[in-house]
Order: structure tokens, then sequence, then C-alpha cells
């Protein structure tokens, strides 16, 4: 059956594709976004979203530990995950429901089912072809589950926003951002929590100073870190799951188990051929600095090209894209260099540019590297103490700031600004030129000697 015809066809309306196509539309062109599943995608639905309230939670208990320091009389006897839940689901629900309205008022029309390419210029949806002068692929990415003997008793991400209550016994495979993040709520939370990874430790692309200091906060806060684990199955019995590795070590019981081993993107069954689209050979579709594929009219965007994975780049590659082809910016693109990123820890990570490492390798004995390390006033009354320590890395005789990272309290909200400093190519001078915010902790960052 012949459907509509379209300037241009997004599939996927999360991050990237809603702001593509409500960009181009707002430039008058006549778009569609194709979507199976609830708008927002990932960071709506099953990432930054939900995972922020759930960092919240883990922060209030947190805060509630410190209370006493400052007089409070607070004894926290339970935590109702359920009713956690329930709130946080009615939440993204509201979401849902923004998003497309939002659509609505630009004239962007919402096509819901699975889009498969049929060819260059048209997308099938169930019986349905819609065609288009353009293409925009923005289908994201799933998590990985591996295949091992006992996979399935593992959850992934997406269960983990599924879980009806909060497991006692956890175990979290992986040394990305997630692993790590979801130890630290589930730990705050009340749960034991082991993170089990191949190699040495976790966070591997950052800063050394950072990885450290977040493995010392393990160990404050009793989350086990097992290195060297490659997984080789999951057993299920009596007393709950466990894991055996390919050592012949083995690691549980446990009440859930959690993959967080990176994140595949959604084009097995989109019909990439149909258009002669290449894939990488992780089904990753390449583009070029223009988000241009092979295919002249395709373009993608977002988790699915394999480049940073964070939902603000995903919007921005989707935005500066419909400012070039719609917007007449003729060399309009994003730039994938200097990306900030925080890492929801407790305490947090706040990073941008390059770590001290790839700083060295790229410049050897031109880099001059800034440390700090300290324990904010937020802790000064009491024994409990969560550290903070902070890293600039400068290159050059004028000592170029290209590297700034941050682990403690606050320092999710901190790099934003930091970053802007850095993209703009600021000197250790300026940063000393700066004067502080007192009493803070971020007025560390331009007092460092
Ligand atoms: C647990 C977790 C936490 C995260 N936390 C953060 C964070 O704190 N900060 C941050 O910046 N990023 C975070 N991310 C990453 C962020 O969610 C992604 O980078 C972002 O969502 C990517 O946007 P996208 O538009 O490329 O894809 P997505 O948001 O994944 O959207 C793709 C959409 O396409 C749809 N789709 C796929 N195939 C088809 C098809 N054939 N037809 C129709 N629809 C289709 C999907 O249903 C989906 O809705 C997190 C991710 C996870 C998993």
């Amino acid at each position: 059956m012949v459907g509509e015809r379209f300037d241009l066809i997004v599939i996927g309306g999360g991050s990237g594709g809603l702001a593509h196509a409500q960009r181009a539309a707002e430039y008058g062109a006549k778009a569609a976004v194709i979507e199976s599943a609830p708008l927002g995608g990932t960071c709506v639905n099953v990432g930054c979203v939900p995972k922020k309230i759930m960092w919240y939670a883990a922060g209030h208990a947190h805060h509630a530990k410190l209370a006493e320091d400052f007089g409070f009389d607070i004894a926290v006897t339970r935590h109702d995950w359920a009713a956690l839940k329930q709130r946080r689901d009615a939440y993204v629900k509201r979401l849902n429901g923004i998003y497309e309205t939002n659509l609505d008022k630009r004239g962007v029309t919402l096509i819901r089912g699975y889009g498969q390419i049929v060819d260059r210029h048209t997308v099938r949806v169930g019986e349905q072809k819609h065609t288009a002068d353009r293409l925009v692929i923005a289908t994201g990415g799933k998590p990985i589950v591996p295949h091992i003997h006992g996979a399935e008793f593992g959850i992934t991400s997406d269960g983990f926003f599924e879980l009806g209550d909060r497991p006692k016994r956890v175990a979290l495979i992986g040394s990305g951002y997630i692993a790590v993040e979801f130890a630290g709520m589930f730990s705050a939370l009340g749960s034991d929590v082991t993170i089990l990874v191949r190699k040495d430790g976790v966070l591997r692309n950052f800063d050394a100073l950072m990885r450290e200091e977040l493995q010392q906060s393990f160990v404050r806060e009793n989350i086990q870190l097992e290195t060297g684990v490659v997984p080789h199955a999951i057993e299920k019995s009596d007393d709950g799951l466990r894991l055996h590795a390919e050592d012949g070590r083995e690691f549980g019981a446990y009440d859930c188990i959690v993959w967080a081993v990176g994140r595949a993107p959604n084009t097995e069954d989109l019909n990439a051929e149909g258009a002669l689209l290449e894939l990488d050979g992780y089904g990753f579709i390449p583009v070029d600095d223009y988000q241009q594929t092979n295919v002249e009219n395709i373009f993608a965007l977002g988790d699915v090209t394999g480049k940073d994975a964070l939902t603000p780049v995903a919007i921005a590659a989707g935005r500066r894209l419909a400012d070039r082809l719609y917007g007449g910016m003729t060399d309009r693109r994003l730039e994938y260099h200097t990306i900030p990123s925080v890492v929801f820890s407790h305490p947090p990570i706040g990073s941008v540019g390059l770590t001290e490492d790839e700083a060295r390798q790229q410049n050897g004995d031109e880099v001059t590297v800034y440390t700090s390390r300290f324990s904010p006033m937020m802790y000064a009354l009491g024994e409990h103490k969560v550290p903070s320590a902070m890293k600039l890395i400068t290159v050059g005789a004028d000592e170029r700031v290209v590297g700034c990272h941050v682990i403690g309290d606050g320092a999710d909200e901190m790099m934003q600004g930091f970053a802007v400093a850095v993209r703009m190519g600021a000197t250790k001078k300026d940063f000393d030129d700066t004067v502080a915010i007192h009493p803070t902790s971020a007025e560390e960052l331009v007092t460092m000697r």
C-alpha cells in the first residue's frame, strides 16, 4: 500500500531523530518520524532520565546518613523501591506525552511501527510504504547479552528499570559507566554489590586519577570489585545465580546479575541492504563529518553511528544536520571533540578533553599536570568523608588546558562551564585569573598550583 510522500523520513524517535525532525520541520520541511516504541528513545525510557532519578534516590540515602552530623535526628528504616519505580514510570510516561505534543506542534508526522528500508527513498511500516527525498537513520542501540550458557538468567540495563523490588545480592558485569552507576545506586539503596570486570578495573577510558579515586570509593562503600573475570556460564541454583568464569573461579550466589557489557546498534532488521547502505563489522552505520552515509540521500546520527553514545551528541548532530540541509548553513556539522561527559557514580565524575595518558602520548614533554585532592566541607563535621580529586592537564609553554577531570560531589554540575572554557582554548593563566567562588569545591580548579 502506498503511504505518504515526505521531504524527510527519520527512522527512530529517540534523542537524535526527534531533534533532527523537529529542527527540519521548523525550517519548513515536511518531516515524518517512525517509532516502534514509546517516544524519546533510550534516554527517556531506559537511559539518562530514569537513571538520573535512581541516582537522586541514592543521593538521598547518602545525605540521610550525613544528616546526623548536622544535628538532625533521622533514622531511615526502609526504602520503598516499588513506590519509587511507580513515580519514576509515571514521570517517564508524562515525558512520552510531551514529546508527542512537541512533534504535533511542529507539524511532524508520527508513524507508529517498525520501519524497514525498501530502497533509498522508501521505508515500509507494516503494509504501508512511505517515500521521502531523504532518509535519516537514528535507530540507536540495545544492550548486548553475551552468548554463554545461562546468559538469559541475567538482566540488562533495560531490565534494571523493570525491577519491581530491590534485589539483595547484585552482580554487575562490565566496566563501563552503566555498570559503575548501577552499582552505586544499588549499594546506596541497600544491596550487596559486586562488579566483575574482564581487565584490571572500571572506566578504562577515563583519566587514571578518576579511576583510582572511584575504586577507593568502592572500598569505602563496600562494593566488591573482581578483576580478570571472563564470564563462562551462569548457573541457577537453589540459593541464587552463580557466575562461572573461564579461569574456573565461581562468583555468587546473587539474586540479580546485570549484563553491562556494551551496546549494539539497531540495524539488524533494518534491511540496510535494500538501499545498499553500508554497515561496519559491528553493524554500526559509518558516516562522514556531515553525518552522510555511503548513500547520497541517506544520513545517520546518534548511537547507531558508533560515535560518542550520549544524548546531547545525538541531539547536536541531528540539529546541525537539519541546519545544514534545510537551514542554508552549508558547513554546519558537529565536531566530535572536547565532548564533556559525566559518570553518575557516587561521587560523580565530570570530564572533558584528554586524559593525562592521551595528552602525554600526543604531546610528550610539553604536558604539565596539576592535581588536587581534598575533603569537601560537606564532610567537615563527621567521620564519614568522601574525598574529591581534580586534575588539569595543560600543553605547551602557554599551558593551554586540554583536559579537566573532577571526581567528587558537584562534579556533575561543575563540568559544563569548564567545558566551555576548555573548548575555547583557555590557558592555565585564564583559570588562575578567574576569581574563585568561595566556599565551593569548584574553586579548586582556579586555584591549583
Ligand atoms: C542505562 C543508560 C544510561 C544512559 N545515561 C546517559 C546519560 O546520563 N547521559 C547521556 O548523555 N546519555 C546517556 N545514555 C546514552 C543515551 O541514552 C543515548 O546516547 C541516546 O539515547 C542516543 O540517542 P539516539 O537518538 O541515537 O538513539 P535512541 O535514543 O536509542 O533512539 C532510537 C529509537 O529508535 C527506535 N527504533 C529502532 N529501530 C527502529 C525501527 N526500525 N523502526 C522504528 N523505530 C526504531 C527505538 O525504539 C528508539 O526509540 C544512557 C544509555 C543507557 C542505556
